[in-house]
């Protein structure tokens, strides 16, 4: 298999077609290793890097993944976050990224990338005093260029057009991308611009593979061809084990008939439509409701938990989530935030009625 190679934008770095998020990699050594041991062998080399606070935090996945970056350091070309949640204060995300810069092996990033840049003053505040903290660890030699993750194609127009980023980090695939103007244009502005483009999301957050429990019939290596059929420079599929990783390379070997893609049917389109993928995007809740989970035990229960056994271990687990439901104020901050326009107030209220009120 050949990895195919295009260029960052104006950073001039090359990168594999294929890359790989390690956002959800299972984070234990052994896994790291395979994972990280087949995609290099593959000829992936760009790694994104969400978890950014290895002292804390996400210190079991820097344990886990720190040595196996270490041991193919040179042949990668690494994207560290820069603030994990929105409006992270500035001298925290600066205190992780330090520390996690120091887990490379070289103190040194090709790319930082401050994230979820979705809102306006998001990107007018908290972003432009990010790059400007960053310029420093450039003219120090600890960062080679500065990129942003977003989910909004007006903001993400907005920062392209302004100079300031090298890199994109967006949402590209066949459901959210396909027939729409808007972010086509945003990638056509990104190559006008020279801005790099990775493309995350190649399926939609595992959703069009597996749909409500079931699968599709559409394929990592259809999902990753109509992705790299955009002017994108490399796609990062979230693989969990090397098995994952496996399928997304499947696209290296996979025959023209095998990568072609159609639209998408009318059904999965309305499946899709408002499904909740997982990303802790609308994070932190003021109420501390873990958004992601009540609403994981709700869609498990409504669409596949039916049997006796699931309904109650569903039951069991959300009864023993620290805040649920009905400790929802409705301020609409998570709405705001959520890229997948999931209708999250109402899945707190029906979370109400199937686990909180009695049959
Ligand atoms: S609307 Fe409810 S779930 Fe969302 S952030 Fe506010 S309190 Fe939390
Ligand atoms: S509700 Fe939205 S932002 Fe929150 S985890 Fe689900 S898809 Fe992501």
């Amino acid at each position: 298999m050949t990895m195919e190679t295009r260029t960052l934008g104006r950073t001039d770095l090359e990168v594999g077609v294929i890359g790989l998020g390690t956002e959800h990699l299972v984070d234990n050594r052994e896994n790291m290793d395979a994972v990280l041991d087949l995609a290099v062998s593959a000829g992936v080399n760009y790694l994104d890097l969400v978890y950014n606070d290895p002292t804390d935090a996400h210190a079991d996945y820097w344990e886990a993944i720190g040595p196996a970056i270490r041991r193919h350091r040179e042949r990668l070309v690494l994207t560290l976050h820069w603030g994990f949640v929105y409006h992270e204060p500035l001298d925290r995300c600066q205190r992780c990224f330090d520390q996690a810069l120091k887990r490379l092996g070289n103190d040194y990033a090709e790319i930082a990338m401050p994230g979820l840049v979705d809102t306006e003053p998001l990107w007018k505040g908290w972003t432009l005093e990010s790059i400007e903290r960053l310029g420093r660890y450039q003219r120090d030699g600890r960062v080679g260029f500065v990129g942003m993750s977003n989910h909004n194609p007006a903001v993400a127009r907005t920062a392209v057009e302004s100079g300031l980023i090298d890199v994109l980090m967006f949402p590209v695939n066949l459901y959210q991308h396909h027939g729409n103007q808007e972010r086509a244009a945003l990638l056509e502005a990104c190559a006008e611009h020279q801005v790099g483009v990775v493309a995350m999301k190649p399926y939609y957050g595992g959703r069009l593979l597996t749909s409500e429990g079931r699968p599709t019939g559409i394929t990592p290596a259809q999902c990753l061809h109509y992705v790299l059929s955009q002017p994108v420079a490399t796609a990062v599929p979230g693989a969990r084990n090397a098995g994952e990783m496996r399928q997304a390379l499947s696209y290296l070997e996979a025959s023209v008939e095998e990568k072609r893609s159609t639209p998408l049917d009318d059904a999965l389109v309305d499946r899709l439509r408002g499904q909740c993928v997982l990303c802790k995007h609308c994070l932190p809740c003021p109420q501390e409701i873990p958004i992601p989970s009540v609403i994981y035990y709700l869609d498990y229960v409504e669409f596949y938990g039916l049997t006796p056994f699931l309904q109650q271990a569903n039951r069991e687990w959300y009864a023993s989530l620290p805040a649920k439901g009905s400790d929802c104020i409705e301020c609409d901050v998570c709405v705001e935030r959520c890229p997948f326009e999931v209708d999250i107030i109402g899945k707190m209220r029906r979370a109400v009625e199937v686990f909180e009120t009695a049959a």
